[in-house]
C-alpha cells in the first residue's frame, strides 16, 4: 500500500518554496506528504445493506428504477383534474371511487369526478391535483372547495426522488443510515464495500500501569490507548491492541515487527520525543522509512509519521505524542483523515464552520493550534465560542468538557473578543 517515492523525496516536493525541515513541519505539509504517501486498500467484499453502515462504498449505486415508481398523493384529501375546476368561486366534484397506499384505483376518474385518495396512494390517470381534506367540504358523495388550486399540487412525481439510470451514490462514500434506505429502496439488497483496514495500536513508556494493577511511585494509568480505542472505534476497523510496551528497544522492536507483519496500520503513543527513553523513531529508521517527526502544532510537537517493514509487509506508522490531548489532537488532525483515505473514501475532511470568540486568546504565528472549546450561541442567536479553562497539553479534561477545536491557523496571530475563529466540531469526529 505504499506510494514508489520515499518520504523524504515527497516531503521535499509538497512545496517547492519552502525548504524540507524535518525538524519542524507545517501542519498543511505534513498532512499533504502523508495524503501524497497512502495506497488506498483495492480489496472488495460484499455485505448485506445493514452490515455496509459505516463502511466505504467500492462501486457507484445506480438506480434501476424510478423513485417514487408512480405519481403518488402527499396527502390525505381528494384527487381530480386540474381542468375540472372553476376559476373562481366554488367547485363541485362527485366521489367515484378511492386510492390507498398499496391499493390503487381500479378503472378511472371520470372528467367532473373525484376519488378519495390516502397519502403515498397512487395518483390514477386522468387526474393531476390533490386538495387536502382539511380544505373541503365533504358529504357522502361529493366535496364542494373554494381554495385556488396549483395545478400538480399535493402530487409527488415519479422518479423526483431518484431516475432510472441516475448514479445514487458513488464510490468511495461512507455509509451512513440514510444510504441504507435509500439503497433498500431500490430494492438492493447488497453492496460492495473495501475491506475493512487492519489497525493496531499500542502504548509505550516505563511509567505507564494497566487498570487493575496498583500504581508505584511516579507510575501513571494508560489512558491514552482508552481514547485510541474510543477514536479508533468510530471508525469501523478492524483493532488489535498490543496493550504497554516498555521503554526498551528489544521490546519494541519486536512489537513493531509482529505488528507490522499483520497491519495495515500502527498507531503507538508516546516515545517520539527527543528524550533519552524515546526510540521509536530510531526503530522507524532502522526498520522503515521516516517521514517527518516534529511539527509545528500545539500541542503535539513531536509526531512521527513513516512505515515499519516486516516479513515482506509494510505498514504504515503513526507514532502519536504521549501527552493525552495531543494524541487526541494529532489523531482527529492526522490519523482520521488518512484512515479514511487508505479505506478508500473521496471525503476525508470534517466540516469547518466558524464562530464569534467570546475572550481574546493568545496565539503566536508559525504554528497551527488545536484549542478546547465551548460551542454556544449569543443573545443574537449568533453561534460563540469559548475556551475550556486551562489548554495543557496533558489536561484530558478539556476535551472531556469540550464539544468544539479552535483551529487557529498557521500564520494567525493573537484573536480579539469578537473575532470569527474555524471550529471542528466533536461530534461525529471523535
Ligand atoms: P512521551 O511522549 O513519551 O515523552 O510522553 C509525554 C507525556 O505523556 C508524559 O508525561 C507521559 O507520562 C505522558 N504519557 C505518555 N503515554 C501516556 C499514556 N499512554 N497515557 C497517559 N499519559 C501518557
Ligand atoms: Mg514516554
Amino acid at each position: 500500500m505504499m506510494s514508489k517515492k520515499t518520504l523524504a523525496e515527497l516531503a521535499n516536493t509538497q512545496s517547492p518554496c519552502d525548504d524540507y525541515d524535518p525538524n519542524s513541519m507545517a501542519v498543511n505539509q505534513a498532512r499533504s506528504t502523508i495524503k501524497a504517501y497512502l495506497n488506498p486498500v483495492k480489496e472488495i467484499e460484499t455485505l448485506g445493506i445493514r452490515d455496509s453502515l459505516g463502511r466505504i462504498l467500492a462501486e457507484d449505486i445506480i438506480s434501476p428504477f424510478n423513485v417514487p415508481g408512480h405519481n403518488n398523493s402527499a396527502m390525505d384529501g381528494y384527487a381530480f383534474n386540474s381542468a375540472d375546476v372553476q376559476q373562481s368561486g366554488s367547485t363541485t366534484l362527485r366521489i367515484t371511487g378511492s386510492a390507498f397506499a398499496g391499493n390503487p384505483l381500479t378503472g378511472s376518474v371520470q372528467k367532473g369526478a373525484c376519488i378519495r385518495i390516502m397519502t403515498g396512494a397512487a395518483v390514477p390517470a386522468g387526474v393531476d391535483t390533490v386538495i387536502a381534506q382539511e380544505r373541503v367540504s365533504a358529504n357522502t358523495d361529493s366535496i364542494t372547495f373554494t381554495d385556488t388550486i396549483k395545478p400538480g399540487m399535493n402530487v409527488r412525481l415519479a422518479g423526483e426522488d431518484l431516475s432510472t439510470g441516475q448514479i445514487v451514490l458513488k464510490q468511495g462514500h461512507l455509509m451512513r443510515a440514510a444510504d441504507l434506505g435509500l439503497i433498500a429502496s431500490l430494492g438492493i439488497p447488497n453492496v460492495k464495500v473495501y475491506r475493512k483496514l487492519r489497525v493496531s495500536f499500542f502504548s509505550t513508556g516505563d511509567e505507564l500501569t494497566s487498570l487493575g494493577q496498583t500504581l508505584e511511585a511516579g507510575q501513571i494509568y494508560d489512558s491514552n490507548r482508552y481514547t485510541i480505542f474510543g477514536m479508533l472505534s468510530r471508525l469501523n476497523l478492524d483493532l488489535i491492541d498490543f496493550g504497554v510496551v516498555p521503554d526498551q528497544p528489544e521490546d519494541l522492536r519486536l512489537t513493531f515487527a509482529t505488528a507490522a507483519a499483520e497491519c495495515d496500520v500502527i498507531i503507538t503513543s508516546g516515545g517520539v520525543s527527543v528524550g533519552v527513553a524515546d526510540y521509536t523513531k530510531q526503530i522507524m529508521q532502522e526498520m522503515g522509512d521516516i517521514g517527518f517527526w516534529k511539527l509545528a502544532i500545539r500541542p503535539g510537537r513531536p509526531m512521527a509519521f513513516g512505515s515499519i517493514s516486516s516479513e515482506n509487509h509494510q505498514a504504515v506508522l503513526f507514532g502519536l505524542p504521549g501527552n493525552p490531548v495531543a494524541t487526541m489532537v494529532t489523531f482527529y488532525q492526522f490519523v482520521r483523515s488518512a484512515l479514511l483515505q487508505l479505506n478508500g473514501a473521496n471525503q476525508t475532511e470534517p466540516p469547518i464552520i466558524q464562530a464569534i470568540s467570546e475572550a481574546p486568546i493568545r496565539k503566536k504565528p508559525g504554528r497551527t493550534e488545536f484549542q478546547r472549546a465551548i460551542l454556544g450561541r449569543n443573545t443574537d442567536g449568533r453561534p460563540t465560542v469559548r475556551l475550556t479553562g486551562s489548554q495543557g497539553a496533558g489536561i484530558l479534561r478539556s476535551m472531556s468538557e469540550a464539544n468544539c477545536f479552535v483551529i487557529l491557523g498557521h500564520e494567525q496571530g493573537n484573536v480579539a473578543a469578537g473575532d470569527w475563529v474555524d471550529i471542528a466540531l466533536f461530534d461525529g469526529l471523535l
